[in-house]
C-alpha cells in the first residue's frame, strides 16, 4: 500500500517552499537541492550552498582554481626536468629526482612561485619556457559563466594569486580572463605568499574587504587554512585542481568539482539591485 494522497502533497509543498527560499542558488544546485529532498538511496548528494546574500567580496585562486593545473604540472613535472637534464647531460630520472626534491624543499615560499628565481637557480629561461607550451594553459569548464555571475550580482571579484608578474601577465593573454575581475592581486608585489597570514594583513591594506562577507576560492589546503586563521568566513576548496588527475576528498574544507556549482542565479534578489 503507498503513502496516503494528503501526505504525498505536503510532502511536495514542503519541497516546494524550501525551493521558493533558496532561489538565489543557481539551477544546477536547485536541481540537486530537490534531489537531495526526494528520499532516495541512489541519489549522490555533494551539494554546496553559497548564502551569496552574505558576501560582498569573492577572491579567487588562478592556477588550479580558475585554470587547469595541467599546464604547471606539466611544466614542472616534466618540460623543466626534460631541458635540465639536456642543459646538464643527465638522464631524465635524475633531472626528476634532483629537481622535485628541490621544488619540495620551495613549497609555500616566494621563491616556489617565482620565475626569476627558477631562471637563475635552474639556468634555464623559465619565462621562455612558460610560452613554448602556452597552448596548455585552459580555463576550467563554467569559469566565466561564474565570474559574469558574480559581477552582475555586484560582487567584488579579485584574482589572489602567489603566481609570478610573468606568469601572470601570460595567462591572462592566453585567457583573455582579465576583462571579468575588478583587481589582480599578485603576492610578489607584497614579498608574501597567501600561505603567510602577513600577505592576507597586506592584502587588506591595498583590497579593502570584510574577512566576514568575503568568499576565498582555492585549491591550495594550506592557504585555505591561512584564510581561515586570518578569519575569512566562506572558504571553499577545489577537488579537482588538475583535470587529468582524479578528485581529490577533502573533508577540511567545503569543496566544488566544478564552478557551476556555485553560479549566482540570474534570478537571485541581489540582482534586483544591480
Ligand atoms: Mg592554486
Amino acid at each position: 500500500m503507498g503513502l496516503p494522497r494528503y501526505a504525498r502533497n505536503d510532502n511536495y509543498i514542503s519541497i516546494n517552499q524550501r525551493f521558493l527560499s533558496l532561489s538565489f542558488l543557481s539551477p544546477e544546485a536547485t536541481a540537486r537541492f530537490i534531489s537531495a529532498n526526494i528520499p532516495s538511496r541512489t541519489i549522490p548528494v555533494t551539494q554546496i550552498m553559497v548564502p551569496w546574500h552574505e558576501i560582498d567580496s569573492v577572491f579567487l585562486d588562478m592556477d588550479g582554481t580558475l585554470l587547469d593545473l595541467h599546464f604547471d604540472n606539466h611544466f614542472w613535472r616534466e618540460l623543466v626536468p626534460a631541458r635540465y637534464a639536456e642543459a646538464n647531460r643527465l638522464d631524465l630520472d635524475t633531472a626528476k629526482s634532483r629537481l622535485y626534491a628541490r621544488f619540495r624543499d620551495k613549497e609555500g615560499t616566494m621563491e616556489w612561485y617565482c620565475v626569476e628565481y627558477w631562471s637563475r637557480e635552474l639556468a634555464l629561461d623559465i619565462a621562455g619556457l612558460k610560452e613554448e607550451i602556452d597552448y596548455l594553459i585552459a580555463v576550467h569548464g563554467h569559469v566565466i559563466e561564474f565570474l559574469d555571475g558574480t559581477r552582475r550580482a555586484g560582487k567584488r571579484t579579485v584574482l589572489v594569486t602567489n603566481a609570478h608578474s610573468k606568469s601572470l601577465a601570460l595567462k591572462m593573454a592566453r585567457t583573455g580572463l582579465r576583462s571579468h575581475f575588478d583587481a589582480l592581486i599578485c603576492a610578489h608585489d607584497f614579498g608574501y605568499p597567501k600561505e603567510d597570514l602577513r600577505f592576507w594583513k597586506e592584502l587588506e591594506r591595498r583590497e579593502p574587504f570584510d574577512p566576514e562577507t568575503t568568499l576565498f576560492v582555492d585549491d591550495s589546503l594550506p592557504v585555505l587554512r591561512t584564510a581561515r586563521r586570518y578569519g575569512i568566513r566562506h572558504l571553499l576548496a577545489v577537488r579537482r585542481p588538475d583535470s587529468r588527475s582524479p578528485p581529490r576528498e577533502i573533508d577540511e574544507f567545503p569543496a566544488i568539482d566544478s564552478f557551476e556549482e556555485i553560479i549566482p542565479a540570474r534570478n537571485s534578489p541581489e540582482y534586483e539591485n544591480h
